[in-house]
């Protein structure tokens, strides 16, 4: 039997710390912190996103300025807007919500925000100063695993960590974490040979491939710490992870639900990313 890693509570303790860090910047600084949300089309999803982000920093009290474009957007016109965010002192981070509609670059545009203001830490100075152990801000999502770890006394250091996935946003980002926290790391992805036999290795398993309950138990080892990124559906439609909780419970000594693992975590670092930027400018 696991003990279960609790991201819904751990959250609103850290967004506690947060709401501090907030009115302490407004009484010494005398401004507000402000965070620009762009959102582009009509993805039901990414609204969903979007409004989420916008509550938590009225929680919290980030300002924040959000600007919904219709999805025939074009280039230059959103290149425009994040360039007048970007010279804009009152905003201190810039998260233009992905995925853009099709005909648009997004690339291009997240090259446009300057690492001080990406408080996603997509760009490629966030990331290659992670990669060099060097200050950054860091990927929200894996950025919360890793707080996750740290209030569960859960360290890394010498341990044998599996991270499933390898996407820019997700596995990458927490393979280099891990590997600075002092992990031995291995990143798998769907060219990955004996994939089971490597998980069933980890002490720490990282997940993040968006495959339903994918992970069995027979691919972890007793007594690892199995922490799910996934964000899926099941076959009654029910949102579920990419591990099957339910029996791998049973085997790992630490693991995270879902809901209520990893997902509440992302947008808290999103605002403490965002207190960050704005405590460097
Ligand atoms: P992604 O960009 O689609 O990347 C998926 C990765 O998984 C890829 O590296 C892919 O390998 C690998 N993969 C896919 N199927 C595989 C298989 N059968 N065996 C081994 N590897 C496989 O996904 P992502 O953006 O990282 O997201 C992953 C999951 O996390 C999704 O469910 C997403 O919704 C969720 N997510 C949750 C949060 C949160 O806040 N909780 C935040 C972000 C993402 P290749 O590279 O070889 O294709």
């Amino acid at each position: 039997m696991s003990v279960r890693i609790d991201g819904k509570e751990l959250a609103a303790k850290l967004r506690e710390g947060i709401r501090e860090d907030v009115q302490r910047f407004k009484r010494e600084r005398g401004k507000e912190i402000g965070l620009a949300v762009v959102l582009v089309g009509e993805d039901p999803a990414s609204q969903v996103y979007v409004r989420n982000k916008i509550k938590a920093c009225e929680e919290v009290g980030i300002r924040s300025y959000s600007y919904h474009l219709p999805a025939e957007t074009e280039q230059a016109q959103l290149a425009a807007l994040v360039d007048e965010l970007v010279g804009d002192e009152k905003i201190h981070g810039i998260l233009v919500q992905l995925p853009l509609p099709k005909h648009l670059d997004a690339e291009s545009i997240l090259k446009r925000i300057p690492p001080e203001k990406d408080v996603d830490g997509f760009c490629a100075e966030n990331v290659g100063n992670l990669a060099m152990n060097r200050t950054a801000l860091v990927a929200c999502t894996p950025f919360g695993v890793m707080k996750m770890l740290e209030a569960y006394g859960i360290d890394p250091r010498g341990k044998s960590a599996v991270v499933l996935g390898r996407s820019n946003i997700v596995g990458k980002p927490m393979a280099m974490l891990l590997l600075n926290a002092d992990a031995t790391v291995t990143v798998c992805h769907s060219k990955t040979k004996d994939l089971a036999a490597v998980c069933a290795g980890a002490d720490i398993l990282v997940v993040a491939i968006g495959r339903a309950k994918f992970v069995t138990a027979d691919m972890v080892k007793p007594g690892a710490v199995v922490i799910d990124v996934g964000m899926d559906r099941d076959e009654n439609g029910k949102l579920c992870g990419d591990v099957d909780y339910e029996a791998v419970k049973e085997k790992a000594s630490y693991i995270t639900p879902v809901p209520g693992g990893v997902g509440p975590m992302t947008i808290t670092m999103l605002l403490y990313n965002t207190v960050l930027a704005a405590q460097r400018s």
